[in-house]
């Protein structure tokens, strides 16, 4: 791989020694300097989607300026300096998660996009009937419908590994739920719903030993730790750029050179081919097999340059720093608010903090939040069977990124104790 490019411990710590002025590096996001409804924005639904620094666009503003062509097809100077740039995102992307080679990351539309291209194929190709797809009870609909509408094509069954009442895995259950009928282990490293972070490094050498290739839906897991692909042995692990300080329409599937080669095109199109005659067409090699038709190129820019940024700061130093936004504002909801109920209190967690006040309705506390500008998420945040599983229509979220402040969860207790006021007696 690319020297210049940073290694695994590099991800961790950063490329600058300078300790992080977290104040100071919120101008580089020129959107958390508006105004909402009269207040300073207090964006708490990162979870959902992060915000962008300029960086980003910046990037994505010199490509259009200054070297826009299509990739992959020109000899001319443009074309062959926006291929450049564009493998040159493959690298970084390579890196930000250990993959031994490049041509292992696939580009996509994102989460959506990869866990439906694994179940077109791995799923069509390699299920039977009678064959085991295990998931948890904590999969986001993304990592449920796909295997379901594979499972009802091929006649696999779903599985599922169930969630205890603390919002972590109930590990016996899984135990008992792994056997020679599982085909594929797919299932979410962190919960967007209740912040859970997922037991990995036991579920993973698990299911590897008895041959079960598994799948790490890491949406929720890319924005706030390095991933080491190698380390965790994983088949595949796929995430989205626009959680990622990224641009949106953009994400990554990382696939094991042998899984990639033997599974077949899910899209045809250009790029995606060698030879094609109307008797019989070759298919490229990797990752451009996968890559049918004209890429999202300013993706792959600007997603390089947010890695770029990120590799500055080091992921350990934007994991500490979420992780104490998250427990403080745990400490002072709780504090603040007898009547509040958290959903999910694993102790391996990210900064998602997921609620309900008493009795009010999620819908009814993001409103009045939104008065008081602060931006959260309600509702079922795509996890309808973990809701039903809680017995809650939703729930209140609030999710950190290293960009918030500690004067956004006072902004937040003061917004929320005007809700308790209006619709709890
Ligand atoms: N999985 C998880 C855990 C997520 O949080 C999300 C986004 N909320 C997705 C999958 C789907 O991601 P996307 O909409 O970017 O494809």
């Amino acid at each position: 791989m690319n020297a210049e490019l940073p290694d695994i411990l590099s991800w961790r710590k950063g490329s600058s020694a300078q300790p992080v002025d977290w104040e100071k590096l919120r101008n580089d996001f020129p959107i958390l300097q508006r105004q909402v409804n009269g207040h300073p924005l207090a964006y708490l639904d990162n979870a959902a989607s992060a915000q962008k620094p300029w960086q980003v666009k910046e990037a994505e503003q010199a490509l259009y300026d200054q070297y826009y062509a299509n990739v992959h097809r020109g000899v001319h100077t443009l074309s062959q300096e926006g291929t450049n740039a564009f493998e040159e995102a493959r690298a970084w992307v390579a890196s930000f998660i250990n993959a031994p080679e490049k041509e292992e990351v696939i580009f996509t539309k994102g989460t959506t996009d990869g866990i439906n291209l694994l179940a077109y194929t791995f799923g069509l190709d390699y299920l039977k009937p009678g064959d085991e797809i295990l998931l948890t009870g904590m999969e986001h609909h993304a990592n449920i419908v796909p295997w379901q509408l594979a499972a009802r094509r091929t006649g696999a069954v779903i599985k599922v590994v169930p969630v205890l009442d603390n919002g972590t895995l109930d590990l016996e259950s899984f135990d008992k739920l792994l056997s020679e009928k599982t085909k594929l282990l797919s299932m979410v490293w962190v919960s967007n719903s209740l912040g859970t972070i997922n037991p990995v490094d036991y579920m993973v050498p698990k299911a590897k030993s008895l041959g079960v290739p598994v799948l790490l839906d890491a949406a929720q897991a890319a924005p706030h730790m390095a991933i080491d692909v190698q380390a965790l042995d994983i088949d595949f692990l796929v995430f989205s750029a626009h959680k990622v300080i990224g641009p949106t329409g953009f994400g990554v599937l990382y696939g094991k050179r042998s899984w990639l080669d033997m599974l077949p095109p899910f899209m045809g199109g250009g790029d995606m081919i060698d030879q094609v005659r109307f008797e019989e067409t070759t298919f490229n090699a990797l990752p451009h097999k996968f890559e049918a038709g004209t890429p999202h190129i300013s993706g792959a820019i600007g997603f390089c340059a947010a890695l770029k940024y990120l590799a500055q700061i080091g992921m350990d130093r934007v994991a500490a720093r979420e992780q104490e936004l998250g427990e403080l504002c745990r400490t002072k909801l709780r504090e603040a608010f007898p009547k509040l109920r958290f959903i999910g209190e694993a102790t391996e967690r990210v900064a998602v903090v997921s609620f309900l006040l008493g009795e009010a309705h999620p819908y009814d506390v993001g409103f009045i939040l939104d008065k008081e500008g602060v931006a959260v998420r309600t509702g079922h945040h795509c996890c309808q069977p973990l809701m039903d599983r809680f017995r809650v229509p939703g729930t209140v979220r609030a999710s950190f990124a290293f960009y918030n402040t500690k004067s956004e969860i006072d902004q937040l207790i003061a917004a929320l104790a005007k809700a308790q006021k209006m619709l709890l007696p």
